[in-house]
Parts: C-alpha cells; sequence; structure tokens
C-alpha cells in the first residue's frame, strides 16, 4: 500500500504522501514537528486538534483540512483515518486501509502520559510502520511524575539561592508539557516567544497551562531568582543570559537519560522527559497493533528489526533510504 519515495512514503492508490519530506500536491501529516511538516505543498490532510500548530508551520495561507480523530476519509479509494499518536497536540497516527488490508503509519509517538496531548491509542493492523527513535533496550523511562518532583526540587532550590531556572525543551510539545507540569507556586514563569506561539492553539484545545509571560531580560531580571523560564535549546537571547543575574540551565529530553551526568559537570542538570516511545513501549505496543509485519524508520531501526524478526514478526527497516535516514531525530526528543 505504500512505498518509499525520494519525497517520502508514498500511497500510488490514494495519490498522496505522508510526512514528505519536499513539495508534493497531497500531503498527509502525523503532527507538526518540522521534520515531518514541510511548507508548499498543495494540500494538507491531519488530525483536527493538530490544524492551528500546523498553520503555525507551514503558512496561514496553506489548504489545511482536519479530520477528528477516528472520522474516516476515501481518499482515491484508500480509507484513511487519524489516531492519537499521544506525541504533541493534534499528532497522530495514520490508518490506511484498502481492499481489507490495514497499514497504520505511528508518526512519533510515546506512551506515557502527557496532560497536553490525546493519549496514544492502539490500533490494530496488518502492516505498522513505527519509529525507533530510541529503538534500544537500554532506553526505559522513568515517570514523569517523578521527573516533575526533580523539575520543581530543582527550581525551588535554585530560587532559595537567588538563581533563576531556564529549562530547555523543544519548542512544540516539549515546553508546553514542562509548563502542564511544572509547580506555578513556586515562582513565575516566563517562556520564549518560539513556545509562546503555539500557546493560543493548546489553549483552544481546550490544555489547561499555568498562567506565563513573556521572557524578556528585564522583566526575567525583576524577578530576581524567583522565575522559571521555558525555551527552546537555541533560545535566542537566553543563549546569553547575561543581564539577569545567577542562573541555572537544564535540559529536558530523552536523551539526558545518558547525558545528565555529563551535562551535569558543566553546570547544567539533565531531566529525562521525552516525546518518543522507550523500548518497552515499542515491544507493547507493536503487540497491541496485532500487526504481523513491522516498518521500522526515524532512528535507530537495526537493533529492532533484528528482534523482531527473531521473535516471530516480519521486519525491515525504512530508514535504509537515503531521505528517511536524513530525517532522524532532528526533534530533539
Ligand atoms: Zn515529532
Ligand atoms: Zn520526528
Amino acid at each position: 500500500m505504500l512505498t518509499v519515495t525520494q519525497p517520502g512514503l508514498w500511497c500510488a492508490t490514494g495519490g498522496f504522501h505522508i510526512d514528505p519530506s519536499r513539495r508534493v500536491d497531497r500531503a498527509l501529516i502525523t503532527h507538526a514537528h518540522s521534520d515531518h511538516a514541510r511548507r508548499g505543498c498543495r494540500s494538507y490532510l491531519c488530525a483536527q486538534e493538530g490544524v492551528e500548530v500546523l498553520r503555525l508551520r507551514v503558512g496561514r495561507e496553506a489548504s489545511v483540512t482536519g479530520l477528528r480523530y477516528g472520522e474516516r476519509l476515501e481518499v482515491n479509494g484508500v480509507a484513511v483515518s487519524f489516531h492519537p499518536a499521544g506525541h504533541v497536540l493534534g499528532s497522530a497516527q495514520v490508518r490506511l486501509e484498502h481492499q481489507g488490508e490495514v497499514w497504520v503509519v505511528s508518526g512519533d509517538y510515546k506512551r506515557q502520559a502527557d496532560p497536553t496531548c490525546a493519549a496514544f491509542e492502539p490500533v490494530r493492523c496488518h502492516t505498522f510502520v513505527t519509529e525507533s527513535t530510541f529503538g534500544l533496550p537500554i532506553y526505559r523511562w522513568p515517570e514523569p511524575g517523578l521527573v516533575f518532583d526533580e523539575i520543581n526540587a530543582w527550581w525551588r532550590s535554585n530560587r532559595e539561592r537567588g538563581r533563576t531556572s531556564v529549562l530547555f525543551g523543544y519548542s512544540l510539545g516539549k515546553a508546553q508539557r514542562l509548563l502542564a507540569g511544572v509547580d506555578p507556586a513556586v515562582g513565575p514563569i516566563f517562556v520564549h516567544e518560539a513556545v509562546r506561539q503555539f500557546l493560543p492553539a493548546y489553549a483552544a484545545a481546550g490544555v489547561n497551562l499555568p498562567a506565563t509571560d513573556l521572557a524578556t531580560a528585564e522583566k526575567v531580571a525583576a524577578a530576581r531568582g524567583e522565575a522559571l523560564v521555558i525555551a527552546p535549546p537555541a533560545g535566542g537571547e537566553f543563549a546569553d543570559m547575561s543581564g539577569i543575574g545567577g542562573v541555572s540551565t537544564a535540559f529536558a529530553s530523552g536523551w539526558m537519560l545518558f547525558r545528565a551526568a555529563r551535562r551535569q559537570r558543566g553546570g547544567g542538570r539533565g531531566f529525562v522527559l521525552s516525546d518518543h516511545v522507550d523500548w518497552p513501549g515499542l515491544m507493547a505496543t507493536i503487540r497491541e497493533t496485532g500487526a504481523s509485519r513491522v516498518l521500522v524508520t526515524h532512528g535507530v531501526a537495526g537493533p529492532l528489526v533484528r528482534w523482531l524478526n527473531e521473535n516471530g514478526w516480519q521486519a525491515e527497516a525504512l530508514s535504509a533510504h537515503p531521505v528517511l535516514a536524513a530525517q532522524t531525530v532532528v526533534d530533539a526528543g
């Protein structure tokens, strides 16, 4: 049903691409991260919850259509539907059905709790195309509640020492998940413009986030070490934090599982919080789909493909393709 072409996954029968890497006529988009959603396509189809954030990514003028989760649309004889992926607001798995055959393309997904987006729903299929950003048995995420306890304790202890807390996380998804999990009683919260631009879409989707203000050096300095600043890793003015007094930095990402110790020596903390599925989550999900065939993309495919083939599945890596290989790990875990 799907083949890998130069712009990415292509459904010849339906006449559409999924998350194409270049301009195509008809693009089905799993979510609005920049390695999945690109400008310039003639039309976009995505989950309804993701329409607003996708427009911010591909431009107001773009032709974007949303489907409610689970709603079916016939596209040239292929039944298309979107199902929650639990990755970021509006993220979806794409289900395709044609002549009794069902494929599901996961996009990026996670199985852990995240109050800022609809929870992942396993979808039965014959062929499952899964991401494997963290496709190694060493990747097992701690409980998000415990991670937020650590983050809040770090913020409190910084405040007691009069140091501003600057927490780096990807601007779409991770930053809002951080906002939803931090304790607003500790102090004022400021967000970088790159984070703030997405907040109206979250509010419109009914996601409850604490009150925040735009992070400027003056406002943060005026909070005299009590504030938390949430900024993307390439945080513009917050890459240079001179002028706001003492600062403690931290990074929230799945990659922090093994980088935490090293970063700590450099003065920054690492918090293990990922929007991607970990190894136990991959195993559970693949079983729940009931798929006999698994195609692995978007990350380290080799070990997962080997494990699946040794344990009764028919598995293959899609990431051998140069275009898909080049897409790996752009959205920072
Ligand atoms: Zn993503
Ligand atoms: Zn991705």
